[in-house]
């Protein structure tokens, strides 16, 4: 076992804090990561607040991990020491189910084992994310990373944000030809109009806070609506293949599915605590039009989208953060007021006095 210093929210109404806990040792198949960034993700503050119900305390948020390995184990095969990785929202599945077997490892029927807040397959100890200084994960769940060495900490949101809207662009399609709308510019919502436009797509963002019209162009929309404005938003009715949803708060889908062609889908990634309001009925049967969900993406998937991102020179507009800086950085999320990931910078961590 391992001191592993770390941040923890210690209830859903306390700031996070520093916090001590003990990692386990590397058993065969696992790889000893030193963390050197980890994206902060809308489900790391959901989590914290206990806003989707469950949260175990002292919960330790973190699943946009980039790391420098510095153990492995006698069976691992993939890594060596000083081998730069990622981890994402899973260390852990079944690994004998149907999904598991075809490389959909967030579909596990027998749930998989998240990054943070989640038992582990055999222990059901809860695991411990990335706002630590190290982590021990299996290697089937260690993800290369190839980019630069510079570009490190614009890489750790690939991991979740990167990996969650890259996955149902791929499933449901999108490429050159297609009108693809990305809803919200957060931290989901800026990556998707990254791939979804190195993908061909002409990429369309709707957005509440129109003092991002010029970053949506820049970050590769062709075009900015504002969607409280319903004439901008009359204007594209009936005609997106494909929108992808990614606000982290309820609000009405109709204006969006409105605007979806015959057969167009609407696929959810933002996970609200509070649950939409029901999408009329008429506004899906009439164009034969689909809402659909998607979680994160497999592992083998993580893969190819880490690999499709340096082949395009793509990674996350990021605001790095001291550890410390958290408390602050989830106040300044829920006000939409980042440009357009926070990471914190680990080194701030090792560097600060132990709980
Ligand atoms: P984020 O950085 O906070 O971005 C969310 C964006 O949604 C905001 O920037 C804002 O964009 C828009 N927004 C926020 N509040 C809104 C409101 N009241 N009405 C309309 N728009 C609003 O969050 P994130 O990290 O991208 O995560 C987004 C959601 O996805 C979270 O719920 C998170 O838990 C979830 N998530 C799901 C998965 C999955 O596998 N499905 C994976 C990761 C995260 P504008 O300012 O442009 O309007
Ligand atoms: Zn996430």
């Amino acid at each position: 076992m391992t001191l592993a210093k770390a941040y923890a929210a210690r209830s859903a109404t306390t700031p996070l804090a520093p916090f001590s806990f003990e990692r386990r040792t590397p058993t065969a198949r696992d790889i000893a990561i030193d963390i050197l960034h980890c994206g902060v993700c809308h489900s790391d503050l959901h989590t914290a607040r206990n806003e989707w119900g469950g949260t175990t305390y002292p919960a330790v948020p973190g699943h946009e991990i980039v790391g420098r390995v510095t153990a492995v184990g006698d069976g691992v095969s993939k890594f060596k020491v000083g081998d730069i990785v990622g981890v994402g929202c899973m260390v852990d599945s079944c690994q004998h189910c149907q999904p598991c077997a075809d490389g959909l490892e967030q579909y596990c029927d027998n749930g998989f084992t998240g990054t943070y807040d989640s038992p582990e397959q055999v222990s059901r100890a809860i695991t411990m994310g990335g706002y630590s200084d190290h982590i021990v994960v299996h290697e089937k769940f260690v993800l290369k990373v190839t980019h630069a060495e510079a570009d490190l900490a614009a890489v750790a949101p690939l991991l979740c944000a990167g990996i969650t809207t890259y996955s149902p662009l791929r499933q449901w399609k999108v490429g050159p030809g297609s009108k693809v709308g990305i809803v919200g510019l957060g931290g989901l919502g800026h990556m998707g109009v990254k791939i979804a436009a190195a993908m061909g797509a002409h990429v369309v963002l709707f957005t509440t806070s129109p003092g991002k019209t010029e970053d949506a162009l820049r970050l590769g929309a062709k075009e900015v609506v504002v969607s409280k404005n319903a004439d901008e938003m009359a204007a594209h009715a009936n005609s997106f293949d494909f929108i992808l949803n990614t606000v982290a708060a309820a609000h009405s889908l109709d204006p969006f599915l409105a605007l979806l062609k015959l057969d167009g889908t609407m696929t959810l990634v933002g996970a609200p605590a509070t649950p939409h309001p029901s999408p009329a009925v008429f506004g899906l049967i009439f164009k034969r039009r689909r809402l659909a969900g998607s979680l994160i993406g497999g592992i083998a998937e993580t893969q190819e989208m880490l690999d499709f991102c340096a082949a395009h020179g793509i990674v996350s507009d990021i605001e790095p953060i001291p550890m410390a800086g958290i408390n602050d950085a989830y106040e300044r999320m829920l006000k939409s007021d980042v440009k357009y990931r926070f990471v914190v910078d680990m080194a701030t961590l090792k560097e600060s006095a132990t709980a």
